[in-house]
């Protein structure tokens, strides 16, 4: 018998989450397409993550430049060569782009190429074509939201565009700060633009640990990172005779700048792909509402990723694609847990985290104790660089678990990997103390930490 449908599924989005449930799926045995307008690889491969670590990597080079003085070495002064790095960064694109083509052929997948639209509860369009599928899942992602704020979304980039800039600006404004707008303001800075942070905060990093947020405010004006905390623009202007824009402040102060970037957040994308008509359920922030099964309020749409607004990080989106297939074309139960998700934030120098800040325990009402150290790690002694890194453990009285560890550091990113570890297992402090350090290293004073703070 003819099956009813096209395909068991319809993935709409070829970004990391929906690449990952197409092709599970269809190792599954379920016949799959994906529907994408753009390459494959999504946000992450095409417009974030990626290019933006590799550009992270090209401005660490110039404090690297800058320490090697101090262990003998005389390079003079550095030149950077901006289109040679964007030409690079863009073939490494193109790699991945054609690897992710790569999975997709391999795992039988078919690739429709267009815009998708959801035209009924079983049925996408796409670029005019109909097509059927018993299960649509929508892995559309987020897009940036600029404020509407005179002039800003006439005359500002977005990430979308600062990683593509035929020119390195001089100087540039960068508005928010959150994680693109301090990973932003660091390449610039390290690219040698003059940089500035607007940001309506007393700190940077909403949500983040208070002594993390201190510690990376401290490292980025000591980097030449010109700080408006407790700023907002008020409007900026098109480019003057001098190519400058005119960015004014609400504290009167007024700016001139090659470039104004608006870091200020995601929004899910989901203008035009059929949802309302559908009566697709949205939450207060216009995200997909689903259940614990990625399921929809129309039970054949399932969504998965940043357009339902949970965590929205590329390896989440991930395990949440990868659990769906399991679920439904795998027969397992497969669950996704939100507890104990680190991030890293790949700013200069990085910052990283893994459970609960000290703020978040308190207000949940949690017995703790803090251990923590800011220090001049070792390369930093004779570099002459003042930067400290600065670690926490938040440890729970009542059971000894280790539910909060922070890092603002070189590597906080690969050391705090390895430390979630610990954390989903349950270490506790007694764990942690039990463990012996690799000397010298910064990462051996989280095993070190003896007196809590307050002792
Ligand atoms: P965030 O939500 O992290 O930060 C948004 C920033 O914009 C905040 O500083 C916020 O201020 C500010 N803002 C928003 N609206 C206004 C306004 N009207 N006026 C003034 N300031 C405003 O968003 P990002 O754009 O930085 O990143 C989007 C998402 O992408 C993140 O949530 C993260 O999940 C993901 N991401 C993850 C990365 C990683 O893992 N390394 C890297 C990049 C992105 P306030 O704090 O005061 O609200």
């Amino acid at each position: 018998m003819a099956p009813i449908y096209d395909f068991d599924l319809i993935t709409i989005g070829g970004g990391s989450g929906g690449v990952r449930a197409s092709r599970i799926a269809a190792g599954h045995g379920a016949r799959v397409a994906v529907v994408e307008e753009d390459r494959l690889g999504g946000t992450c491969v095409l417009r974030g993550c990626v290019p933006k670590k590799l550009l992270v990597y090209g401005a660490a080079f110039a404090a690297d430049f800058a320490d090697a003085a101090g262990f003998g070495w005389h390079i003079g002064q550095p030149v950077h060569d901006w289109p040679a790095l964007i030409k690079a960064k863009n073939v490494e694109l193109d790699r991945l782009a054609g690897i992710y083509q790569g999975l997709m052929d391999n795992a039988g997948v078919t690739v429709l190429q267009g815009r998708g639209v959801v035209t009924g509860a079983h049925e996408v369009t796409v670029d005019g074509k109909t097509y059927t599928a018993e299960r649509i899942l929508i892995a559309v992602g987020g897009w940036p939201h600029i404020p509407d704020i005179p002039g800003l979304r006439d005359h500002a980039i977005s990430s979308n565009e600062a990683l593509d800039l035929a020119e390195r600006p001089d100087e540039i404004v960068i508005m928010g700060s959150g994680y693109i707008a301090v990973e932003f303001a660091g390449i610039f800075a390290g690219f040698g633009a003059k940089t500035h942070l607007v940001f309506r905060a007393d700190q940077p990093l909403r949500g983040f640990d208070q002594d993390m947020r201190q510690g990376l405010m401290d490292a980025m004006r000591d980097r030449g990172i010109t700080l408006h905390a407790g700023a907002n623009i008020m409007s900026v202007s098109g480019a003057d005779d001098t190519g400058k824009h005119i960015v004014t402040l609400d504290n009167g102060q007024i700016l001139h700048a090659d470039a104004v970037m608006a870091a200020t957040g995601r929004s899910p994308n989901i203008a035009g792909i059929g949802l309302d008509a559908l009566g697709v359920l949205l939450n207060s922030k216009g995200a997909i509402k689903v259940n614990d099964a990625a399921q929809t309020s129309v039970p054949s749409i399932y969504a998965i990723g940043d357009v339902t607004d949970r965590i929205n990080l590329t390896p989440v989106a991930i395990a949440e694609g990868h659990g769906f297939a399991d679920r439904i074309y795998g027969q397992q139960n497969r669950q996704m847990d939100y507890n104990n998700v680190p991030s890293a934030v790949f700013s200069q120098p990085p910052l990283a985290t893994v459970g609960l800040t000290e703020e978040q325990a308190i207000e949940q009402g949690l017995p703790v104790k803090v251990y923590a150290a800011s220090f001049r790690a070792m390369k930093n002694t004779i570099s002459g660089r003042d930067e400290k890194t600065v670690m926490k453990l938040i440890v729970n009285t009542a059971n000894d678990k280790v539910i909060g560890v922070h890092m603002l550091g070189a590597d906080a990113a690969e050391i705090i990997q390895g430390i979630a570890i610990a954390v989903k297992a349950g270490a506790t402090k007694a764990d942690f103390d039990a463990t012996i350090g690799i000397h010298p290293t910064a990462a051996e004073e989280f095993v070190t930490m003896r007196t809590a703070r307050g002792e």
